[in-house]
Order: structure tokens, then sequence, then C-alpha cells
């Protein structure tokens, strides 16, 4: 258990607040698992937490939160609140920041109603899995909706009427098959019948927080089960609707299936996934297609138009349509745009051209597209010459890199021992580059941490 979330257990109830350790991490404890992070429930406000440990912050509009920041380790601390119909004319008493608000179609948009216990808490939980507490002093776990038996049974099964719940928040169907596939829990009858009927109402999701909730289907080490899921409740076509005519062919889930596998195992070795992996193989189809039938009636109808410009304009409508439903962040959807055009620089790069060939081996992103290269190669015999022609560019690049590693580390062991101002984790003098260097170090290092496959 975590010994900081501890230590905010104990601080609260040492202040006569009630605090328990909550949800997931009890979940994973109880299964054997080693949790990702521990949350804590308690009667006291986000003020009154905030008050009370220094290095805490509130965050959060829809829910307020306060997080309690130890160096990396983050501690979730939330305050009771009640999914009762009466809170919703609370709303006066209890005042302007804490209310519990929803639209016509009954999506909640703010849900800041405190609760007066753990039984009115755990009503606005999800899962009944994710709705057990524990205190870790008192050691006694709490349960009030039938969750241990629900872990013993191995099911997923939502609080309250799975209608209202879902329409209160369309994220819990995701979470449900979210759970169930990281798990490997079934999903009871009673909430999953009325997936199929409302996973439209996920398209009312403010698009930021579907990003956040996609990665977590995807990026942390189940993302092959999750996809099965998407796809047997036609979900996945609803987050990512230009591969709609994409997903009955074997060719485009081979492709994501096997990538997916390989990030899965990424995640169980602790090693980091990126967002832009995701969606650059996801959606890399949509964009080799679509690169194809333009360059097709370019060369029929308008030679005059300009490539670059022409990809472009196929990126750009492609990115337009995907951030309705999932907002990147900019350096998610540039890094993938430059993943992309690197493909079809290296697939028809003129390999005698030696300027041509060295600017595409000296870009930042280099290595990356050229393990993106290999991971396509498997399922299109043709790129087999392409792979051939660069893997001896990559070998090199490969081999610097790590000499220049090796060579950093020992700059800063010898640095440090002199007792020399501390080295910045990169080239000499990094924090002298410019603004747009910098920039593209970063991309780089980032696309290093989410491409290097090793397949
Ligand atoms: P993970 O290990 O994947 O983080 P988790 O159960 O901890 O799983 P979180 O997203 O961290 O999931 O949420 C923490 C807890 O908050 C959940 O266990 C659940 O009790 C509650 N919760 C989270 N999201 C919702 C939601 N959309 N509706 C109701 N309760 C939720
Ligand atoms: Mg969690």
């Amino acid at each position: 258990m975590s010994e900081k979330a501890l230590k905010v257990i104990k601080t609260l109830q040492h202040h006569n607040f009630k605090a328990y350790f909550v949800g997931g991490c009890i979940r994973d404890l109880l299964l054997g698992k080693k949790p990702k992070d521990f949350d804590v429930s308690t009667d006291a406000t986000p003020e009154k937490v905030r008050s009370l440990f220094q290095n805490s912050r509130i965050i959060g509009r829809r829910f307020k939160i306060v997080h309690v920041v130890f160096g990396n380790e983050i501690i979730e601390v939330t305050t009771f609140r009640s999914n009762k119909a009466e809170a919703v004319v609370a709303k006066q008493k209890i005042g302007k920041n804490s209310t519990r608000v929803s639209d016509k179609s009954g999506m909640l948009l703010r849900d800041n109603v405190y609760g007066k216990n753990i039984v009115e808490d755990s009503l606005r939980r999800d899962f009944t899995i994710n709705a057990l507490y524990l205190d870790p002093i008192k050691q006694e776990i709490y349960d009030y909706n039938g969750g241990l038996y629900d872990m013993h049974e191995k099911v997923i099964d939502i609080i309250g009427d799975p209608e209202t719940r879902y329409s209160e928040d369309p994220v819990r169907m995701i979470r449900a098959l979210r759970f169930s596939a990281k798990l490997g829990f079934k999903i009871s009858k009673r909430s999953s019948d009325p997936i199929k009927k409302l996973s439209s109402k996920l398209l009312e999701v403010s698009n930021a927080r579907m990003f956040e909730e996609v990665n977590k289907l995807f990026i942390t080490g189940h993302g092959l089960a999750s996809f099965k899921k998407l796809l047997d409740y036609h979900i996945f076509e609803l987050l990512f609707p230009a591969t709609q005519h994409l997903i009955t062919q074997s060719n485009f889930t081979n492709f994501i299936e096997y990538a997916l596998n390989s990030s899965d195992k990424r995640y169980q070795n602790n090693q980091p996934n990126m967002p832009h992996f995701l969606y650059s193989v996801i959606l890399w189809n949509v964009f080799y297609e679509k690169y194809f039938i333009y360059t097709e009636k370019m060369n029929t109808f308008v030679s005059s138009i300009n490539e670059t410009n022409l990809v472009n304009s196929i990126l750009d409508g492609i990115f337009e349509a995907q951030e309705k439903i999932t907002a990147m962040p900019f350096i998610v959807s540039n890094s993938i745009r430059s993943l992309w055009k690197t493909q079809i620089a290296l697939e028809q790069c003129d390999r005698s051209n030696l300027q041509q060939v060295e600017s595409i081996k000296g870009k930042a992103i280099f290595r990356a597209a050229y393990d993106f290269l290999t991971l396509r190669a498997r399922f299109d015999p043709f790129l087999k010459d392409s792979v051939d022609f660069w893997t001896p560019f990559y070998e090199k690049s490969k081999a610097l890199s790590i000499k220049r590693r090796i060579e950093r580390e020992q700059q800063k062991k010898t640095s440090k021992k002199k007792g020399k101002k501390k080295f910045t984790d990169g080239f000499a003098g990094e924090e002298k580059f410019s603004r747009k260097r910098k920039k593209a170090l970063e991309k780089a290092r980032a696309w290093r941490a989410s491409m290097d496959l090793d397949i």
C-alpha cells in the first residue's frame, strides 16, 4: 500500500475527518494486482483538504478534487458526493460551487453535491467493484452495493438504473468495456443491454475528456482486449468514424491488433506508450487510402497541385474530423503528421539522390518512422524493399544514439564527481537551444519512447 496515501488518510483522520481508500486501488489489491494509483474519499471539503496539505491543489470543474503531490506520486482526494435526485434542488442551499446540474438529456454537467457518508458516496460511483471502501487504520472494508460478491463472480455491474446512469455520464459505457477488458470480467446483462442503444450519447461528451478516456482504453496494457470489445459493441466506429468502411477488412484489423499487442507488452515491461502511437496506427490506413485516391486523381486531372499541399490537406481533413471526437494536444497531432509524411518520403525517396537520402535520415523522426515502416511491412510485402534500403541507415543512427547516451551518462558521472552543475538529460548546452530546436528535440524523444517497439 502506498505510504504517501496512508499518510494522507492518517492526517485526515487525525483532524477528525473520515477518510478511506476507495475505488480501483481496493479492487486491484483484492485481485492481487498492483494498483495504478490510490484514491482517497473523505468528508472534508476540497478547501479543507487543500488547507491541510501544503503540497496540494484543487482541480476539476465538473468534479472538484484535490491532488496531494508527493514528488511524482499524486494522491487524489475526493469529498463524499451524493447521487440523490433531491440533490438537484439542493443547489441554492449548498451554494454556487456545490451544484449538481444536468442537461436536457440527463447528462450531468457538474456534480458537486456533497454526500453525508460513504453510503451516499458509494451510490454515485460507477460499478459495484469500484465502490469498495477501506479504512486502513481499522483494517475494515465497507461494501454497500455487492461489490465483493461481483468481484468473486467476476462481473462488472453498474450501480443503479443502467439507462439513467449511462445517460448521466455516457463515459461509463466505455468504462464498462475498459474494466471488462482490463480485468477479464463479464459485463452483467442489465449493464450491457442498454449500451448498444445509448452508445451514440458518447458523441455528446467533451472531446478533451474523450481523448483521456480513449487513451486509458488503449495504452494501459489492455489495448488489444479493449479494441475487440469496442468492435463487439460497435463503439470503435463511433470513436473513429473515418475507419468505418475499413473495420471489416482483415488487413486493417490485423495491423491494429498486432500494434496493440506490442504496446500491451511494452506496458507490461514498464515501458511507456504514447497517444501518438495509438492514433498513428489506428488512422494510418485512412490516410494511406486517401493519399492513393487523391494522388491518382491528381495525376489524371490536375497535375498542377503541389504534392505537399495535397498531403497537408488530406491530413487537415483527417484531424479536423477526428478532433471533433477526441481532442488531441498539438504535440500529438503534429507528431503523427510528421510520421506519416516521413512514411511517404521513405517509400518514394529517389535512392540515387544522396542529398534526399541524407535529408531523410537526418530527420529527428527518422528512427521512429523506420520502426513504423517495419510494422507496416509485416502486413505489406511490397514494403520489404524500402525496409531493406533504410535498415543500414537506421542501425547506424541507433548505434550513434547509444554511443551518445553512454557519453552523456559518463559526462554526468564525472561532472557529479567534480561537483559541477547538474547535467540536463540531453545534449551539452541544451538549455541554450532555441525554442524551436528544444521543441523538435522533445518531439523526437517522445517519438523514440513511443515507437521503439522492440519487435
Ligand atoms: P484505474 O485503475 O483504471 O485507474 P479506477 O477504478 O481507479 O481504475 P479511475 O478513473 O481512477 O478508475 O476512477 C476512480 C474511481 O472513481 C472509480 O473507481 C469509481 O469509483 C469513480 N469513478 C470514476 N469515473 C466515474 C464515473 N464516470 N462515474 C462514476 N464514478 C466514477
Ligand atoms: Mg484510478
